[in-house]
Order: structure tokens, then sequence, then C-alpha cells
């Protein structure tokens, strides 16, 4: 299928889910502490969504079987939540998408466990800052290169590197939908960003090489020299004055400001 152009009644129910995503997100936030099992976290997402009567949008999706994806420091994404307990200095990454009124959102955020060292503080830093600099060039007039450019840009100069397998999407009626949005590319290559434009932007950022491998449970990713990574992700509209956000971090951002058990990262907008 073709890029699916969205009506402005579209993006307002891509919104109410992408908004779902995020308190469904935030009230994970307020339970990760060390000792708590990821499959734990899982549960009381997908019970949140229930709640909500939506649909949680990974599982059952290709197989997938749970909720969230919950993937942990070397693992970059696609994590099965499972009896793993969250431990002290963990890089906690947190993938959630769910299906309302027929739309999905999908959004992701990075959480650190207790101390972290700089150099992980860093690399949360900087993939949270190649999300909102991608975000200020989906506008518009724009090509979806500039995208991609602004990421692979930001995190090489500071010395991290961009996962090249995994991509970001279009979203609306299916999860992922055309066009593809990598984190890497060409200034001004790709297709021209229009209004009706939904994707999701989602840099997968390592501190050390960009080479992946799949673990044998068919799902995992890890990074190949088992160094960290980190993974945020928002649902956004192409705008003229570039893109808005449908899923927010406000929220997330606070509870993890509230939540004794996380790092507290200096705070970037977005
Ligand atoms: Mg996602
Ligand atoms: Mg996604």
């Amino acid at each position: 299928m073709d890029i699916q152009y969205k009506s402005n009644e579209e993006i307002e129910l891509i919104r109410e889910s992408s908004l779902l995503v995020s308190e469904t997100l935030t009230t994970v936030a307020k339970h990760i502490k060390p000792g708590v099992t990821t499959q734990y976290l899982d549960s009381l997402a997908e019970e949140f969504i229930h709640s909500k009567n939506a649909i949680p949008g990974f599982k059952g999706y290709g197989g997938f079987p749970s909720s969230l994806c919950i993937s942990i420091n070397e693992e970059v994404v696609h994590g099965i939540p499972g009896k793993r307990e969250v431990k002290d200095g963990d890089l906690v990454s947190i993938d959630c998408g769910v299906l309302i009124n027929q739309y999905y959102g999908d959004s992701a955020f990075t959480f650190a466990v207790g101390e972290i060292s700089p150099e992980l503080q860093k690399l949360m830093r900087v993939t949270k800052e190649c999300l909102n600099f991608a975000i200020d060039n989906a506008k518009v007039g724009k090509r979806l290169g500039d995208i991609s450019h602004a990421v692979q840009e930001h995190a090489e100069k500071n010395g991290f590197s961009v996962v090249r397998d995994l991509v970001g999407h279009g979203i609306g009626k299916s999860l992922h939908e055309k066009p593809e949005v990598p984190n890497f590319g060409k200034r001004g290559s790709g297709v021209q960003l229009k209004e009706g434009l939904v994707i999701a932007i989602e840099p997968m950022i390592n501190l050390g090489r960009k080479q992946i491998k799949q673990l044998a449970d068919g799902w995992t990713i890890r990074t190949a020299d088992r160094k960290p990574s980190a993974h945020y992700e928002h649902t956004v509209a192409v705008r003229e004055d570039g893109g808005e956000r449908m899923s927010t971090f406000e929220n997330i951002e606070k509870a993890v400001e509230e939540n004794e058990n996380l790092y507290k990262p200096t705070l970037v907008n977005g």
C-alpha cells in the first residue's frame, strides 16, 4: 500500500491512541524498581489498556506474546517481558502500542534504574535530543531524509552509532505503514513531507557500534558488541511548523521525577 495520508479527523483518533500509550507508559514508570519483573510491568500495561477498552497493539502482532517490548541494556528493541528482574544500573527501554477506534498509537521511553554512569546519562540525553531534532524536521515541504539526517548527525557528532536495520514507520489503521523512517540518511532525499503524514519516529542509538543481532527467542534485538542502547519514540503528525507530537512524555517525566528508584535526567523538552 502507498502512503496513507490522514484527514484531521483521523489525526485526532491517532492522537487519542497515542495519548493512551503515553498514559500506559506513565503507569508503568511509577512501578519500575529493582526486583520488579518485566512480566509484572507488562501485566500492568495490559490491564491498564484493557481498562480503557483498548487493545494492546503489540500482543499477537506477528506472534509477539506481550503488550510491551522491554529491552534492557544491550537489548535494543523487541525484548519479551518475562521473569527477568530489573536491577540497579539497568537501562530499561519500554515500547508500547495500542489500538483504539481502529487507529494505532506507538511510543517508547528509556528509563534508568538507580545510578548510571555519565556515559549512559549522555546516551539517554542524546537519544532523546535526536528524537526532538527529528520532530523539528517533520515539517511540510521538507523531505523524509531531513528527519533521518537529523538523527544520524546528532548521534554521530556525539560519538554514538545509529541502528540501521530497524526503522520508524508510518502509522494509522496499521501499526506499520509506509513510509519507512530510517534514523540515518541524506538531507534533502526521500519523499516530500505533506500535511496528513503521520509517522512514528524512533531513534535507536548505540553507545558502541551500530551492528545488531537477534536472539534465539526470535524477537529480542541486541547490540553485537553488547554495549548499551537507548530508544525513544513519538507518534508525530507532519505540520507546517514542524512535527506535532501525538504522544507525550510530559507525565512519564513527572513519574520519573517522583519515582525514587529512577535516575533523573536533566529535563529535555519533548
Ligand atoms: Mg514502538
Ligand atoms: Mg514504532
